[in-house]
């Protein structure tokens, strides 16, 4: 995307984040990574007459694989400090479940991520519209003590909701302190930390995020409060059983977060790798109707656990229940007031 079109885009943004004039952001981005994005975002900045900077971090060393929470910033705490004084982050590096983060948006810093594709966030462009219809939800499932989900496939599992809070993604942020994330559309809390029990089966075409795979055979978990016990099933099973050994770390078979997706702009299909440059799977979280869990840490919600273990699982075609009344059945949302057009 030329560099215009990538600042129009993100002054659609900056402008549905309420940007005002004097106030102070600063992009955020790593090593050669999306060095393009804070161009555009500080072009648009300018526009509306915000003060701006760009803080470039080194390029990581390199790794083996996602761990969720370590960001370059742990080891500069002055770097951390200017986050903290100025009024909007946009985040180009992925700072979700860090310690950093989380002091960040303490201290009532705003932060925006922006990781996916260009072309990702053109398509999927905040609208008031989403934020009203997700902002429902929030509160929806914010009064619940109960969710259950059930699918044609076998999953039956039932969450307790005595414990966190429920967080709202709509793909904007103007609200002091409060985190989102381009694009996105869907809400989420999490169980009592021994408060999620029954069998979850993961079905042909739901999704394995981040391996970034749509499953061919069916995954079956057992929970039992608040912890997988079991994990069976054929080659995706297996995928996953490696994947989770690998990090060593038992919690990270804790059940983290769990809700729906409410983005009409947002397409099962399209998370085909490599399709539009790759990405890191916020169409399929997004996507509307789909109920995802989680599995690892709960610190982003508050809770103890902070492995660096986590698989998010949007999956097709289940039924939510809060306290018993429906809002998903079959993969549709069926409470009036949280309803859009997929089309
Ligand atoms: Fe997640």
């Amino acid at each position: 995307m030329d560099l215009t079109s990538f600042t129009e885009i993100c002054l659609h943004q900056l402008k549905m984040s309420g940007v005002q004039k004097d106030e102070r952001l600063i992009v955020l981005t790593q090593g050669m990574e999306r060095l393009d994005y804070a161009d555009a975002f500080m072009a648009a900045g300018q526009r509306l007459g915000a003060n701006m900077y760009h803080m470039r971090l080194p390029q990581p060393l390199p790794s083996s694989g996602w761990a969720v929470g370590t960001t370059g910033l742990a080891a500069m705490p002055d770097a951390v400090e200017a986050l903290k004084n100025c009024d909007m982050l946009i985040d180009c590096v992925f700072l979700l479940f860090s310690p950093e983060q989380f002091a960040i948006q303490a201290a009532g810093t705003r932060i925006l991520t922006a990781v996916e594709p260009p072309e990702l966030l053109a398509r999927m462009l905040p609208t008031q519209e989403i934020r009203e219809k997700v902002e429902i939800g929030g509160e929806i499932l914010s009064k619940a003590k109960v969710m259950r989900i059930t699918s044609p496939h076998g999953t039956d599992v039932t969450y307790k909701l005595n414990t966190y809070p429920t967080v709202t993604e709509y793909a904007c942020t103007d609200e002091p302190g409060r985190w989102d994330h381009w694009p996105s559309g869907f809400v989420f809390t999490g169980g009592d930390d021994d408060g999620v029990d029954g069998q979850i089966v993961v079905a042909p075409g739901d999704i394995l995020l981040p391996q970034n795979i749509y499953v061919r055979d069916p995954i079956t978990y057992t929970i039992e409060k608040g912890f997988v016990t079991d994990i069976r099933g054929g080659l995706d099973a297996e995928l996953v059983k490696s994947y989770m050994a690998d990090f060593n770390d038992p919690r990270g078979m804790g059940m983290s977060h769990v809700g729906w997706g409410m983005n009409p702009h947002a397409k099962w299909h399209n998370f085909v790798p490599g399709a539009f440059g790759g990405g890191m799977g916020m169409e399929p979280r997004s996507y509307y109707g789909n109920v995802m869990f989680s599995t690892g840490p709960n610190n982003e919600l508050g809770g103890p656990n902070d492995t660096h273990c986590h698989l998010d699982i949007p999956m097709r075609g289940c039924s939510l229940f809060l306290d018993d009344e429906p809002i998903v059945i079959d993969g549709d949302i069926v409470v009036k007031d949280m309803q859009m057009d997929r089309h």
